[in-house]
């Protein structure tokens, strides 16, 4: 049996293919995609590499499915579930993992960079790696469970408390779940966002006034923006480096003396661990954080090369692929 796929043998370019369905292994389950949501990071594996993209490759970080089979040894989930796939599988025994950080595993295998990911019709995942979709929670809200739980992570690391007042650089798919996190959790966001279309959209403002701000997070790799943050950043403030400063290799200047007067925190966030994204479905299951409005389109899989374009234009917002659809339905906001 075949299945339609999206595969990078290269860098800078895809295939709309057919590949044969994977079997699952021991300790694995197959499941049927019902919905994969495309984002930025998908761009850039694409047209530009990752550090942790191992080719060939089915790309596809977001995912949520249906339980189509399962492999031996596997009992906690079962047939015709709908599950939300956490994209890692960590190893369970290195010290990051001990500690409750599975996305630092030194062992870690992320589905869609390491292994073959979602932009197909079944993905191969492992058992442990699979989260139930709360009941009456639909395939494209629980998608977002993947982006927002790295949103949740940076959060985490900001250790963000209740009236918090919060600069988030950025008013896109990420910036916007960065604000309505940190709403459900009690915080002050704004959002900040030179274009126009979209700062109208999230109530955001062109630059981030005086200030001070607890907490500042950088959803643009923008290297104006980190330099904004440092000057806004108030006494005891976190910084997030949520988004990688672009382009690689990229560096900035810090006053140190400044972090050492006013108590600062400047601190990294890459990806999430598992249980951010029980949390996250949770948050969205409960309208906590409200996602439906952030779909911009629904495509079809073998429509990705006019989807990755949208993403690149900043176009749309959220664009989510159906595999199983041929048929262009876009929903444009
Ligand atoms: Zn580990």
């Amino acid at each position: 049996m075949n299945m339609e796929c999206i595969q990078v043998r290269e860098i800078g370019s895809f295939e709309f293919t057919r590949v044969s369905l994977p079997q699952p292994g021991f300790g694995e389950v197959l499941i049927r995609v019902e919905v994969t949501g495309l984002c930025r990071t998908d761009l850039k594996l694409i047209r530009q590499g990752h550090r942790d993209l191992i080719l060939p490759r089915i790309p596809g970080e977001e995912v949520v499915g249906i339980v189509e089979k399962q492999g031996p040894g596997c009992a906690e989930v079962s047939e015709g579930e709908r599950v939300y796939v956490y994209p890692g599988l960590w190893c369970g025994e290195c010290e990051a993992c001990r500690k409750g950080a599975e996305n630092m595993c030194r062992r870690m295998q992320i589905m869609g960079f390491h292994r073959d990911g979602g932009f197909a019709q079944y993905v191969l995942a492992p058992e442990r790696s699979l989260i139930p979709v709360p009941l009456g929670l639909s395939a494209e809200e629980a998608v977002f469970a993947e982006p927002l739980s790295c949103c949740l992570n940076a959060l985490e690391m900001a250790r963000l408390t209740e009236g918090d007042r919060v600069a988030i650089w950025g008013a896109g798919p990420a910036g916007t779940l960065l604000a309505r996190a940190a709403r459900s959790a009690g915080a002050y966001p704004v959002n900040i966002e030179p274009d126009l279309r979209r700062r109208t959209l999230i109530g955001g403002r062109e630059t981030a006034g005086a200030g001070p701000y607890d907490v500042c997070l950088a959803a643009v790799g923008d290297r104006q923006a980190y330099e904004e943050a440092l000057q806004v950043l108030g006494s005891r403030g976190r910084l997030v480096v949520f988004s990688g400063l672009a382009p690689l290799g990229e560096q900035m200047m810090v006053d140190f003396n400044r972090i050492h007067y006013f108590e600062q925190t400047i601190v990294g966030a890459y990806g999430c661990s598992r249980h951010h994204g029980l949390e996250a479905l949770e948050r969205i299951a409960q309208g906590r954080v409200p996602v439906r409005d952030m779909i911009s389109h629904r495509m079809a899989l073998c429509d990705l090369g006019e989807a990755l374009d949208l993403v690149a234009h900043r176009t749309g917002m959220k664009i989510l692929l159906y595999p199983w659809n041929r048929r262009k339905d876009d929903a444009a906001i």
